[in-house]
């Protein structure tokens, strides 16, 4: 069958192939661990559910407004001064299906074929594929474990070239759980400022989950804000993934970009999820507290057990629910015939052998890694933390 010369420029997301691997293994009855999860394992929030019954009930279900409902832009905008102090009108707001679509709006209302597109590694997945569906090049800064996996202001200024069209980068980071402070922030807008063609897609999913000191956007540099777009959603801060909702915060000439491209999509998120976002964004943030202080606990417990585990040399995740170590020691190294040239491999055996799946830092742009996901419960953290010491073990 002749299908388009598109899909052969991307690849599929290696975290959703290892899930279904897993799924298939769990299948034939294996007892398989899921550490390879991108979402919270919690149920969403009561008060946002009972608004999502009610729309229903009130029959929202007509065709919304494409860049989202007025009091919903209106809700994110308080949102923005309330958690980050930025003032955005509802003209700088799309909500989207999901920041997923938010992410592939913006890089496709920005990329020209040829345009280069900086991101450090390790990044989300989805990151440099939607760039090369929008016949962009993608140029990859490493960072490392011992910088902390953040870009430093001079390997920014060495990946500008007057071909730069966009940097991408979240905060906290998908798959390190890097975070960003203010200083850091400041000395990168003071890089980018010398470089007015370039924008600047920040995404601050995670930004509830946060272990630190609390959230910063490179938004808040004055100088930069126009070329600034921010991609945040409900998955992860609200335990939301199924509902399907992102939103962009940018100059209203991106916005109405990225207004016409939906427009063309998907005619705009579902309209339920739009009265729940409502809810979650106005509402009683506790539950989403009590959420990050879980994964507070989880990540320390993680943390102890990849201590007990030899040579695997890993940074202290400040945000997100992932911890992504240096496991490049076991390159080499066989039981019996099995032998593990890679982190491919890796996850490979630790899914087949103990059966826990985690993904392949490959996907994240930083083969010696795997990440590994707390975003599961207590029980199964130690059980397949113990599963995976046992595994490494037998591997000589
Ligand atoms: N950005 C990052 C860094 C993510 O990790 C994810 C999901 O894994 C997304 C965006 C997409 O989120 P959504 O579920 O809103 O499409």
């Amino acid at each position: 069958m002749q299908l388009s010369s598109r899909l052969d420029r991307f690849n599929e997301p290696e975290t959703l192939k290892m899930a279904k691997l897993g799924r298939e293994l769990r299948a034939k009855g294996c007892d398989v661990i899921d550490l390879s999860l991108g979402e919270p394992d919690f149920d969403t929030p009561e008060h946002i559910k009972e608004a999502a019954k009610k729309a229903v009930d009130d029959n929202w279900s007509h065709y919304p407004p494409v860049a989202g409902y007025p009091d919903l832009r209106e809700a994110i905008c308080k949102k923005f001064k309330r958690d980050n102090d930025l003032d955005y009108k509802a003209e700088n707001i799309v909500v989207s299906t999901g920041a997923k679509q938010s992410l592939a709006n913006a890089v496709l209302a920005i990329v020209d074929r040829g345009d280069e597109v900086v991101i450090p590694t390790p990044f989300w997945v989805t990151y440099s594929e939607i760039v090369k569906l929008g016949e962009g090049t993608v140029k990859l800064v490493h960072t490392s474990v011992e910088q902390r996996y953040k870009i430093s202001p001079r390997q920014l200024e060495e990946s500008i070239t007057p071909k730069t069209k966009l940097f991408i980068f979240s905060s906290p980071c998908n798959p390190s759980g890097a975070v960003y402070t203010k200083n850091e922030l400041h000395a990168l807008a003071d890089v980018f400022i010398r470089h007015p063609q370039v924008f600047i897609i920040s995404d601050e999913i995670y930004e509830y989950i946060n272990f630190g000191k609390g959230h910063e956007s490179i938004a808040q540099f004055l100088e930069l804000r126009d070329r600034v777009i921010i991609i945040n959603g409900l998955s992860k801060g609200f335990a939301m993934t199924g509902y399907r909702l992102g939103y962009i915060a940018a100059h209203a000439d991106v916005a109405k970009a990225c207004e016409k491209l939906q427009g063309q999509f998907t005619s705009g998120a579902n309209a339920v999820t739009q009265r729940a976002a409502i809810a979650a964004l106005t509402g009683d943030l506790r539950p989403t507290h009590a959420m990050t202080e879980e994964f507070t606990r989880r990540r320390a417990r993680i943390l102890e057990l990849l201590k007990e585990i030899p040579g695997m040399q890993c940074d202290v995740p400040d945000g997100a629910f992932y911890v992504f170590p240096v496991v490049s020691q076991y390159f080499g190294r066989k039981n019996g015939d099995e032998v593990i040239k890679d982190a491919d491999d890796l996850c490979m055996y630790l899914l087949n052998c103990a059966h826990v799946s985690v993904v392949t830092g490959r996907a994240f742009g930083d083969p010696a890694c795997v990440r590994i996901s707390f975003a599961n419960n207590m029980q199964n953290i130690e059980k397949g933390m113990e599963r995976i010491k046992q595994a490494l073990g037998k591997l000589v």
